[in-house]
């Protein structure tokens, strides 16, 4: 089986058939290299001033978007997104 990169705390694994995405740390398999991994991840939500009091003005508009590992909490990306309302 080999193992490359693919981002942060995120790797590609192969073997001859079949390439998928699985956490670096852990080996949590998310899903298929094809399939979205932001969908196979645990999602939190935060106000946008959790990353600093500069941005306050967003909130309510956006919030600050953190994707982690299911299986073991490394963290794989975390962006401002438009708050959407959902719940
Ligand atoms: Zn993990």
């Amino acid at each position: 089986m080999n193992r490359q990169t693919y981002r942060e705390n995120i790797d590609v694994c192969s073997d001859s058939h079949v390439r998928w995405l699985c956490c670096s740390r852990c080996t949590h398999i998310l899903c298929r290299l094809d399939q979205d991994w932001r969908a196979a991840s645990k999602r939190k939500l935060f106000p946008p001033n959790q990353a600093g009091p500069l941005m306050n003005h967003l909130n309510g508009r956006y919030v600050f978007e953190k994707l982690y590992c299911p299986s073991c909490g490394a963290l794989f990306n975390s962006e401002m997104v438009e708050a959407k309302n959902e719940e």
